[in-house]
Order: C-alpha cells, then structure tokens, then sequence
C-alpha cells in the first residue's frame, strides 16, 4: 500500500471509526499497529502476544519504509504485518517485569534511540506488550494518543469478546467456531517453532512432531424437547446454563467450550491420546447423569467423539465424524459415548468421503 507522505497525518478521529468498524480481534490489532505507526510516524511496530504458560510469544511487526519516485517525492510504503512465534527477547522480558511492577510504560536509551514498551490488557493480565524504537522521548501528545488508543482498545477487545459468547451460557458461539478451528491448526502444526522473526505464514506450517492431539466431541442432551415440553421453555433453558457450569467445571480453562446450537455443544481439548479424551468426556457424562437438576432431577447426554490428529482435513468432516458417532450413541439407547474411530474398526459405521469446501488447515 502506498501512501502520500505529504498527504498530512491521519486524521485520529478517522481512524478511530475505521478501527472501530473491524470485528474480528486479530484484523483489529494489525490495523491498530497501523495506526500506530502512521500517528506516531514510526517505521516498525511490534506486537508480543505473551502466552500465559511458557516464554514464547506470537510476535506481530509491521514496518514502515520510506521511498523516493523518480521526481524526489517521498513516499511511505507499508509493509505487510508478519507474524511468528518467538521466544521472548530478553529486553522485553526485562520490559515486561518493569510494566508489571510499576504500571507504567518502558522506556529505555539504547544507544540514540528510544526502547518503548507499552502493555496491552485483557481481562486484567498483561496480554501483550507494544513495542518501537523512537529518535526522541515520547511528547506528552504522543503518550496521550498511545495511551487512548490502548484504552479504546481494551474496551473494545472486551466488546469483541462478548459478541464472540453465547448470551444464555456464556460459552463461545458457533460463529467463533472456525476462528477458533484455524487456531488448533496453528497449534497443531507449531510444534517445531520457527524462531526467524520474518518467518511467514508458510514457514510456521510445518510438520507437526509431538503426539499430542486435539479431540473434538459434540455432546447433545437426550431427550430434550420432552424437558421443554413437560416443564416449560424457562426450565429447558436453565438445564443448558447448569449444564454448560457443570462442563465449565469439568474441562480445563484452556479447553474450547462452545453452545454449537439448541441443546447441543461442542468440546475441542487437547490430550495425549484417544483414552484420555475418552476418560475426560466419560467423566462429564458421569457428572451429568449423577447432576440433580432442580425439579427435573436426571437428564442425561450422548456424545459423539473424534480425533484430530492429521493436516488438511476438512472442518465439515470432523464434525461429520463426531456426528456419526453421535447418531451411533442416540441409536443405541442414548446416554453414552462413542468414538469415530473405535465405531470405524469395530465396523459400526462406514467411513464417508466428504466433499465440503471449508479447508480445515
Ligand atoms: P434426542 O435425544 O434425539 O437428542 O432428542 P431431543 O428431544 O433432545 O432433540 P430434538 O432435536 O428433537 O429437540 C431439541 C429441542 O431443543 C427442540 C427445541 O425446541 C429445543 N431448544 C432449542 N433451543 C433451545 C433453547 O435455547 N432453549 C430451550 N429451552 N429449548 C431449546
Ligand atoms: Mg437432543
Ligand atoms: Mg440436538
């Protein structure tokens, strides 16, 4: 994108309302390193999206170069955003214990030019931290229109946040669900990092080595509409708000909770193998039927499980395949779990060849 130099600067209100236009977080935090850039008028802006668990972070820089065409004329020229997965760089790391300690942003002389770091919230923990090298000391305009900016962010993340929930469960909605598939993909690959910092989208891809997997299950209520029709439409709906705390409570805080439509979820959690996820959702199932439900008592669910263990599948065909097993569970009495792949050996269930146009990875 080329962009008139002498054009004058943006205009902050203008980019405000086109910030505030972007409904996915991820778009909305390139565009805000943009906007960043142009402001502030620095070449290269970084992101560090910490992880809460180890010292790697995802790592977004957008850089901003300024040329000259044949008549003398500058121009700035922005470069694509680019993102990897790094492990932190000692002077953030240094940065970050600063921002947590003292609330305040970083800035360090390094040589003649200024390390600036600023930290980026959500939910009250450091999520990520903004960086840029400056020729001066930040002006107080120039503090002031970081910090509204990130304000403006962080309030704007967590709207972000809540239109990505379902509104009765506050689990995340099916919308959120690709987003979210795309993201065990990345996991899924990851394995084996990529520590270039110019590495792209392609370099990430690579072979995933760990034997770790993802298993994604559809968990459906039995017999629901008789819920809905012997004790009201109010009753049905506090049995899903007392199933989804019940399923908040039995999966780990990392593990992908969605409401996918009326009475059924979906679970995506990552474990070893096909016998620990089998442990994990046996012992929801437990939980349920053992659950009193006020004035209903029992209610009971089925499950149909899958694993996700190999690239460039389709998004439609796992479900598919939990799906099946699903329908192998409702069929055979209900309440019970079943799993693709031991329904596909034990010759239950034949396998299907999907068509679909989602690409899964
Ligand atoms: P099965 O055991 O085969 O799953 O039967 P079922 O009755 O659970 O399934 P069915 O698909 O026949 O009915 C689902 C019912 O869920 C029908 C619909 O009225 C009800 N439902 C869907 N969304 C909601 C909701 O948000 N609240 C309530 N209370 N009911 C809902
Ligand atoms: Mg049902
Ligand atoms: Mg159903």
């Amino acid at each position: 994108m080329i962009n008139k130099k002498d054009a004058g600067p943006p205009s902050l209100l203008n980019r405000l309302v086109s910030l505030t236009t972007i409904r996915d977080v991820e778009l909305f935090e390139t565009s805000l390193l943009k906007t960043l850039a142009e402001l502030l008028k620095i070449n290269q802006i970084a992101m560090y999206r910490l992880s809460q668990t180890s010292m790697m972070c995802w790592l977004s820089t957008h850089s901003t170069n300024l040329i000259q065409d044949d008549n003398k004329r500058q121009f700035s020229e922005s470069q694509e955003i680019y993102t990897s997965e790094i492990v932190i760089p000692e002077e953030i790391k240094s940065a970050q214990l600063w921002v947590e300690t003292t609330k305040k942003p970083y800035i360090q002389l390094q040589g003649n030019q200024y390390l600036v770091v600023y930290p980026i919230f959500a939910a009250n923990k450091i999520e990520s931290l903004l960086s840029f090298e400056l020729s001066h000391s930040l002006t107080e305009g120039e503090m002031l229109i970081i910090t509204s900016l990130l304000s403006i962010t962080y309030n704007f993340r967590s709207l972000l946040d809540e239109s990505q929930k379902d509104k009765l469960t506050g689990l995340l909605n099916r919308q959120t669900f690709e987003a979210n598939i795309n993201k065990i993909s990345s996991l899924t690959l990851n394995s084996d990092i990529s520590q270039q910092p110019n590495g792209n989208e392609q370099d990430r891809r690579r072979t995933k080595t760990g034997t770790e997997e993802f298993c994604l299950a559809i968990i459906d209520i039995d017999d629901f509409k008789s819920i809905n029709d012997r004790f009201g439409h109010i009753m049905g709906d506090e049995v899903l708000l007392l199933l989804s705390y019940v399923m908040k409570q039995n999966f780990r805080a990392k593990d992908l909770l969605f409401r996918f439509g009326g009475e059924e979820f979906v679970v995506i959690f990552h474990v070893p193998d096909q016998a620990e996820a089998a442990k994990a959702l046996e012992r929801f199932r437990e939980k349920i039927e053992a659950y009193r439900f006020p004035q209903i008592n029992t209610v009971t669910i089925s499950v149909g499980a899958t694993l996700i263990s190999e690239t460039h599948h389709l998004a439609s065909e796992i479900i598919g395949r939990a799906d099946q097993a699903l329908y192998h569970a409702k069929n055979n009495g209900k309440n019970q779990l079943h799993f693709y792949e031991s329904l596909l050996e034990s010759g239950h269930i034949v396998e299907k060849k999907e068509t679909g146009t989602i690409d899964f990875f």
